[in-house]
């Protein structure tokens, strides 16, 4: 059985994780991947925007890394993207990332509703200081607006927000129909994420009540482990592509070039 893709993976430059792009691409090809990509956390225009994240200086040696590990693993395809905060007003600055690089993908992600960075480990208290429920709303309203922009060609982890197991008590269904509304409105594909299974919630992004939802409105998905260390390259994935067939799905996206292709599961 081939396993999909690994289309989300660090690099040091983000500093909370460890190990270069040419580890990361022996782990893929020590466990039968054919194709990887990276997609570490993009920069902001300003350095001192916070501090997990590559800085707008280190754009080029994110480059450099990767093509290292192309020059080291000629054998293996390896993708460059980045993944990116949607932070509503940041749009601009989002087309300028892209245009500086023949990129092959960006995984749009939500890591902040308003300055709260709702998925640090940190600042969980936030969660028991507000309503579960008007959290989800504020980030399912986020996620939507990035499922809009179309500055996407993946959506990452699109259930964030369970990630330390709070869940609303109300029905969270009609937030996942709004942002597949705007997803399947765009062609933007939703991520199996395995991170997931490596925190509090212990479930991969997204659930499959989710999945078979975004199977029913067509939108396309893609695998990533959100690898910050070698070790989790491909971690869970086929636990995540069982995920995935229960769900309905037959194919997932390759992306090359910011184009996509539909390959069989
Ligand atoms: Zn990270
Ligand atoms: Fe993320
Ligand atoms: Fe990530
Ligand atoms: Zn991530």
């Amino acid at each position: 059985m081939q396993l999909p893709a690994d289309y989300h993976m660090h690099t040091p430059l983000c500093r909370h994780a460890t190990g270069e792009p040419s580890e990361y691409a022996a782990k893929a090809l020590e466990r039968g991947l054919d194709e990887i990509g990276f997609s570490d956390h993009s920069p902001m225009p300003k350095d001192d925007f916070d501090d997990w994240r590559m800085l707008p200086g280190e754009l080029e040696d994110y480059l450099e890394r990767v093509a290292r590990a192309r020059r080291d693993f000629p054998g293996l395809e390896i993708r460059l993207g980045l993944e990116v905060d949607y932070i509503p007003g940041q749009e601009d600055w989002i087309r300028e990332l892209a245009a500086r690089h023949p990129w092959d993908y960006f995984i749009g992600s939500v890591h902040y509703i308003g300055d709260w960075a709702f998925d640090n480990p940190s600042l969980i208290s936030v969660w028991q200081a507000r309503d579960t429920f008007e959290i989800w709303d504020a980030y399912f309203e986020r996620l939507t607006m990035a499922a809009a922009s179309g500055l996407f060609d993946i959506i990452g982890h699109a259930d964030l927000c369970k990630k330390f197991g709070y869940y609303p008590k109300r029905d969270y269904t009609p937030l996942y129909d709004r942002f597949l509304a705007a997803a399947s409105s765009t062609g933007v594909a939703v991520e199996l994420n395995t991170a997931g299974l490596r925190k509090d919630c212990k479930e991969i992004y997204p659930a499959l009540a989710f999945l078979r939802r975004a199977h029913e409105a067509q939108v396309p998905i893609t695998f990533g482990s959100d690898a910050h260390q070698p070790g989790e390259v491909a971690a869970d994935f086929t636990r995540a592509l069982a995920h995935a067939k229960s769900a309905g799905y037959t194919h997932c996206l390759r992306l090359k070039g910011r184009k996509r292709e539909a390959v069989a599961l």
